[in-house]
């Protein structure tokens, strides 16, 4: 792979970042880009300020869906270093959604150096507050113009960040969840395992059906019988039983959390007995009406824990933990953030550090 072209901007003003952040609203100063074709493979990797990309209206993923994207985070910690969550899998499970939808993977070390050089440089805008953090956009798409419908020739890798707020800027809240069978998002052997856009369509008007009736997000249930409990959509899902905490086991539909996966690990060494295997939405009923059921909640990058406080299916409403978040809930939360803003040592190597380095500014 060749260098890494730098087309730094100086920075003249002073970053000032308003009061509430929110999610996905603002951008940072520069992008990682970098462009593959058969002929060169990835090629001409550059780290240049942020600008509108220009696109032909033939260009094949706005037509065909050809894409993928990640999601992870950069924190400071108390010490104002910067550090990312698991790059390495964030990047590792980016070349497992491409090989699905035939792009071309890249070489995971190189982007993991990429995404670094980025964040040092845009290093001022990594948010200090409690709870916030940068938010790390990577993303590939098909780039050449063409109708026909195949694999795209050529493709565009990109990495965009964004400064978000904290998710519970007004402390830890449990949502209100309804459980959806009018539609489903994903089945085996499809999509679903992939974090491609075409997920996200699949499940917009579901999400906003349940908005309208109050509830915050919609849990999926297996595309084909719609019996086994999946997934929410933005995170994997966990449920706290009296001798078990299931999650579903992942079978292909289930997009393979590294959050989920986080937890699973913290709950097997504080020796609780985690269990990746199918559970039923009725199963489910039938352990809250039995009062076996502690807590349910979701894991995700953003939020890293969910509480679920209210789980609806059809007409049977169910209050989790009296509506407040579990303590089980809470104690993953506060593990997983701290270890995060480095409040807590590190002993799994999930963090990395992002080193200071001087960029020469053109
Ligand atoms: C990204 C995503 C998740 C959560 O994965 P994390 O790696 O924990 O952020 C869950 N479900 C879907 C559909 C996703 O796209």
């Amino acid at each position: 792979m060749e260098a890494i072209n730098y087309q730094v901007k100086e920075r003249n003003e002073e970053i000032k970042l308003p009061e509430s952040l929110g999610f996905g609203k603002y951008f940072t100063d520069h992008v990682f880009e970098m462009d593959y074709s058969k002929e060169k493979g990835w090629y001409n990797p550059t780290i240049k300020p942020l600008a509108d990309i220009l696109m032909h209206p033939a260009t094949m993923f706005i037509h065909y869906g050809q894409a993928i994207f990640e999601g992870l985070k950069a924190f400071k910690t108390e010490n104002g270093d910067v550090v990312l969550f698991r790059p390495d899998q964030h990047i590792k499970r980016l070349n497992n959604s491409a090989k699905r939808i035939c792009i071309p993977a890249v070489d995971e070390e190189f982007v993991l150096e990429a995404l670094k050089e980025l964040v040092n440089i845009d290093r001022d805008w990594v948010p200090s507050k409690k709870g916030e953090s940068l938010y790390v956009r990577p993303f590939v798409y098909g780039s050449n113009p063409f109708l026909g419908v195949s694999p795209a020739n050529t493709y565009k890798l990109v990495i965009l960040l964004s400064p978000v707020g904290a998710y519970y800027p007004e402390g830890f809240k449990p949502v209100k969840i309804l459980v959806q069978d009018d539609y489903v998002r994903a089945v085996r052997k499809g999509l679903g395992e992939c974090k491609t856009p075409a997920n996200y369509a699949a499940s917009l008007l579901a999400g906003e059906k349940a908005k309208e009736k109050g509830f915050t997000q919609v849990l999926w249930l297996d595309g084909v019988k719609q019996k086994n409990i999946e997934e929410v959509g933005t995170m994997n899902i966990f449920i706290n039983l009296k001798d078990e905490v299931v999650t579903p086991k992942l079978n292909g539909s289930i997009l393979p959390g590294i959050t989920r996966k986080t937890v699973i690990q913290l709950l097997k060494e504080w020796n609780m007995n985690v269990v990746e295997r199918d559970i039923s939405v009725d199963e489910v009923i039938q352990k809250y009406d039995s009062g076996e059921l502690l807590g349910i909640f979701g894991t995700g990058t953003a939020a890293v824990i969910t509480s679920v406080g209210w789980l609806s299916f059809k007409d049977k409403n169910m209050v989790i933990n009296g509506g407040e978040p579990g303590k089980l809930d809470v104690k993953l939360f506060d593990e997983i953030t701290a270890i995060q803003y480095g409040l807590k040592q590190d002993t799994h190597g999930w963090i990395q550090k992002v080193e200071k380095k001087e960029v020469e500014v053109s």
